[in-house]
């Protein structure tokens, strides 16, 4: 019998959802018994050629982990798109832009400002940075050209459905893989993880009021957390009530609050939007006292790192996908 087809490919990553697939552990043998894997750069010496001759949808599936950055990245995702039946956007990177998708703060000038001529530890006196061609005489190098805005993977070619996390949890790779394998997916689009929020399943869930208000925001190093109590009744910012839940609660388990690598819950456009809203609504001082404007300008100083705070791993996604620049 023929086995179904299955590409695995990395764009603007840090390697991490590779990991998961290792973190599969016995699991891993299964899914290479049932398939036939036809691209992994990370770990089996396939070559574009190799995918350039298969033919239209001939693999089955692609999980196609991180953001697109490069003209290089856009050219194989395209290539997969063209070559599979299904591709599955494979954690936040891929899903919402992730980390990588924070360089959307910059241009791409600055970037290479920064990385090629301002790090401490730089040594370039010629200030030279990378060209797309360059001439060694024998022939010309060329480079693939580094985009201004990272864009996420439904931003650059259609994507079926969408593995959520950073990276995301063994469990629900295996979950999607037998889904496809039997062919009982749901319906294209979706989110292969619960559509409820990370509130909805915290352990600490019982100990936030239903009413609440912050008076003062702390940073986790700043104070002892208490590793029974909701973090915002703490003063911590946690994403959780704007976070699709399905990780196993995975940093609230280890005593640090949500960062949002799961994206949101269906129907919500703007993760950090919607966060944004959740903690302004809980600003407030203690018992009826109302805020002079001296004291929420106090409270919103307090968020050290507002865009990285809201939009960590969703900025390419969100409504605003970067910062705007003169
Ligand atoms: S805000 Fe965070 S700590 Fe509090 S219940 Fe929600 S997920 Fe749990
Ligand atoms: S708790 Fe939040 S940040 Fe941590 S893995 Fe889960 S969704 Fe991601």
């Amino acid at each position: 019998m023929t086995k179904p087809k299955v590409a695995f490919y990395w764009n603007a990553s840090c390697g991490g959802c590779e990991e998961t697939v290792v973190d599969l552990n016995e699991d891993i043998l299964k899914v290479a018994d049932a398939v036939d894997i036809v691209l992994w750069p990370v770990a089996l010496d396939f070559k574009r050629k190799d995918v350039e001759a298969l033919g239209d949808k001939e693999i089955a599936v692609s999980f196609i982990n991180g953001a697109i950055r490069t003209e290089e990245q856009e050219d194989i995702v395209k290539l997969l798109r063209q070559k599979s039946g299904l591709v599955v956007a494979f954690g936040a990177c891929a899903h919402l832009g992730g980390i990588p998708g924070l360089g959307n703060l910059w241009t791409r000038d600055t970037i290479f400002h920064r990385a090629y001529k301002e790090t401490p530890s730089t040594e370039n006196p010629q200030g030279t940075v990378p060209q797309e061609k360059t001439d060694i005489g024998i022939g010309e190098l060329t480079l693939p050209e580094f985009y201004d805005t990272v864009k996420t993977l439904d931003q650059t070619i259609p994507v079926d459905y969408y593995l959520p996390g950073c990276p995301p949890p063994p469990n629900l790779v295996m979950n999607a893989v037998n889904a496809i394998l039997k062919g009982q997916l749901p319906e294209k689009g979706a989110v292969l993880a619960p559509n409820k929020a990370q509130c909805d399943t915290c352990p600490r869930n019982e100990t936030k009021p239903e009413k609440l208000s912050i008076a003062e925001i702390k940073r986790p190093w700043q104070i002892k957390i208490d590793p029974e109590r909701c973090f915002l009744l703490q003063g911590l910012i946690c994403l959780g009530p704007a976070t699709r839940s399905g990780c196993g609660e995975t940093c609230i388990r280890a005593n640090m609050p949500c960062r949002g690598c799961f994206g949101p819950v269906d129907g919500v456009i703007d993760q950090g939007a919607r966060a944004l809203s959740v903690i302004a609504s809980l600003l407030g001082l203690e018992g009826e006292k109302k805020m002079t404007e001296e004291d929420v300008k106090k409270l919103i100083d307090q968020i050290a790192d507002p865009v990285g705070t809201f939009y960590r791993f969703s900025l390419p996604s969100s409504l605003l996908r970067r910062k705007r620049m003169e």
